[in-house]
C-alpha cells in the first residue's frame, strides 16, 4: 500500500502504472476480506491513477459513491442497506460507440489461448494482477480488459489450471480469472486485435468451449480403419495397422466424449467392417463429421526413408503419391471399377471438398503442434487429397488420417506407445475443436 501511495504521485507514468495494478490488486483483496476501510482507500487510488493514465474509472466512481451511499443509509436506518445490485449481463449493451468486444477465442498448439477483439487494444486497456494466498495453496492470475463479451460466463479448461473463467466483471470489464494450485507463470502479448496468452505448463490435455455453439449436439463419428480378418499394413515388428488405429481411436473417442460431443465409432472391438458400411453408419447417425483413422507402410526395403503424420480428404485432385496410399486403403474394394470412383467423386459437391479439406488442414496442424512438445523429430507430410473408398459416401466433411508409418522402426515404436497415442489423440480432438470453432 505504501508503494503504492508513493508511486501514483509519481510523474513518470509507469510508477502510475503500477500503482493502480498494487491498488486493483489490493481492492480485489479488500473485497474477499470484507476489509471496508481498505475498500474505500484502494478504489480512491484507483481513481486518482486511472484518471492520470487516462484509464475510464466511471465504475471505480459509482462503486465509491454507492458505498458512500449504503454508509449513510446504514448509519440512518441502523441496518444493512441492501446492496448494490451488479448488472446482469443481458443488461449490458454491446452497442456503446467505440467500446471493443470479444469476437473469439480460441486454444493455439497446447498452451496458447487467443482472444480476438473486434478492434485493437490499447495500452492502457489491459490490466494484470495476480492475487495469491500461499497458505492456503491458492493463486490467481486476473487479466482485465477494457471490452465487452456478448455472451454470459464460459468456463474454459486447460488440465495445466485449476480454473480458467472468463466473465462481464462490470459494464466495461472483460475479466480472465486464472487459478491454480502452484504459482502461475504466464506470458502474454498484445497484437492489434489479439490477446495472446501462454500457459506456463506445456502438453497438457485441454478442452474449450467455443463462443456461440453447443458441442453436445456435434456428432463424430470415428472410424478405427481395417478390424478382424482385415489387419491393415503390417510394419516394423509386425506391429499391426488395425490394432494402433483402434487403440487411437478409443483414446480420441473418450477425449472428445469429455469435451462435450457425441461420438460414435464404426468399430469397438477387432471386427471386420465394410469400406462402404462405415460412411453409411455415419450417414445413419447424422454425423458432423467422420474421422477414419490409419497408419501408413512402405515395403521393406524403404522402411528407413518413409516416415511423417498426413491427412487425406476425398478429392477428384490426387498427386501420385496419394493415389498410392489410396490404393493401400483401397484394398478391400478389390474389383470395384476405376469408373465407379469417379462416378462417386463427380457427385460430390464443391461445399464439402473444401469443408474436408479444411478439416484436414486443422487436424494435422494439430497433431503436429501437440506432439511436437515432447518430439522433437516428428514430421508432417502435409494434407493431401486422394480417392479414397471409405470416404465415399460420407455426407459430412470427411478426412482419412495416417497417423505415421507403421514400417518406420521408430516411428512405429511411438505409434504402440500409448503416451504418444494419447498426445496424438489430444492433437486431434484439439483440431476438431478449432475446425468447429471456426465452421460452427
Ligand atoms: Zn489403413
Amino acid at each position: 500500500m505504501n508503494r503504492a501511495h508513493k508511486n501514483s504521485a509519481s510523474s513518470n507514468k509507469s510508477h502510475v502504472f503500477r500503482a493502480y495494478n498494487d491498488y486493483k490488486n489490493l481492492y480485489a483483496r479488500s473485497i474477499m476480506n470484507n476489509d471496508d476501510a481498505l475498500c474505500d482507500t484502494c478504489l480512491n487510488g484507483l481513481i486518482k491513477t486511472g484518471k492520470k493514465l487516462r484509464i475510464d474509472v466511471i465504475e471505480y466512481e459509482n462503486e465509491l459513491k454507492n458505498r458512500q451511499q449504503k454508509k449513510t443509509l446504514k448509519q440512518a436506518s441502523g441496518q444493512d442497506a441492501p446492496l448494490h445490485k451488479k448488472p446482469e449481463s443481458k443488461d449490458i449493451q454491446p452497442s456503446i460507440a467505440g467500446q471493443n468486444s470479444l469476437k473469439s477465442i480460441r486454444w493455439k498448439d497446447n498452451q496458447r489461448l487467443v482472444l480476438k477483439f473486434s478492434r485493437a487494444l490499447r495500452d492502457n486497456e489491459l490490466n494484470t494482477f495476480v492475487l495469491n494466498y500461499t497458505k492456503k495453496n491458492k493463486y490467481k492470475k486476473i487479466y482485465d480488459i477494457h471490452a465487452i463479451l456478448s455472451e454470459k460466463t464460459m468456463e474454459l479448461k486447460h488440465s495445466s489450471m485449476k480454473n480458467i473463467r472468463l466473465a462481464q466483471f462490470d459494464k466495461n470489464t472483460l475479466r480472465i480469472v486464472f487459478e491454480n494450485d502452484s504459482e502461475i507463470m504466464q506470458e502474454y502479448k498484445v497484437e492489434g486485435r489479439e490477446l495472446t496468452i501462454k500457459m506456463s505448463s506445456v502438453n497438457r490435455e485441454l478442452s474449450y468451449i467455443p463462443l456461440k455453439q453447443n458441442l453436445s449436439k456435434k456428432v463424430i463419428v470415428i472410424d478405427p480403419g481395417h478390424g478382424g480378418r482385415d489387419a491393415g499394413a503390417v510394419g516394423y515388428r509386425n506391429y499391426r495397422e488395425k490394432v494402433v488405429a483402434l487403440q487411437l481411436s478409443k483414446k480420441l473417442r473418450d477425449i472428445l466424449f469429455k469435451r462435450g460431443y457425441t461420438v460414435h465409432m464404426t468399430r469397438n472391438g477387432d471386427t471386420f467392417v465394410k469400406l462402404r458400411d462405415r460412411t453409411h453408419f455415419a450417414n445413419k447417425k447424422n454425423a458432423d463429421l467422420f474421422l477414419s483413422v490409419h497408419a501408413n507402410s512402405v515395403p521393406k526395403k524403404n522402411w528407413n526413408k518413409a516416415q511423417g503424420i498426413e491427412t487425406y480428404f476425398l478429392s477428384t485432385n490426387r498427386s501420385e503419391r496419394s493415389m498410392n496410399v489410396a490404393a493401400i486403403e483401397n484394398v478391400d474394394i478389390g474389383n470395384m471399377k476405376q469408373g465407379g470412383m469417379q462416378d462417386a467423386l463427380h457427385l460430390m459437391n464443391r461445399e464439402k471438398i473444401f469443408a474436408s479439406n479444411k478439416l484436414a488442414i486443422d487436424l494435422q496442424t494439430n497433431m503436429l503442434a501437440s506432439l511436437r512438445d515432447n518430439y522433437e523429430s516428428v514430421s508432417g507430410n502435409g494434407v493431401q487429397s486422394g480417392p479414397f473408398w471409405v470416404l465415399v459416401g460420407a455426407q459430412m466433411p470427411a478426412v482419412l488420417v495416417e497417423l505415421g508409418f507403421i514400417s518406420h522402426p521408430t516411428e512405429a515404436k511411438r505409434l504402440v506407445d500409448h503416451r504418444y497415442q494419447q498426445q496424438l489423440a489430444v492433437g486431434i480432438a484439439n483440431g476438431v475443436d478449432v475446425y468447429f470453432s471456426n465452421n460452427p
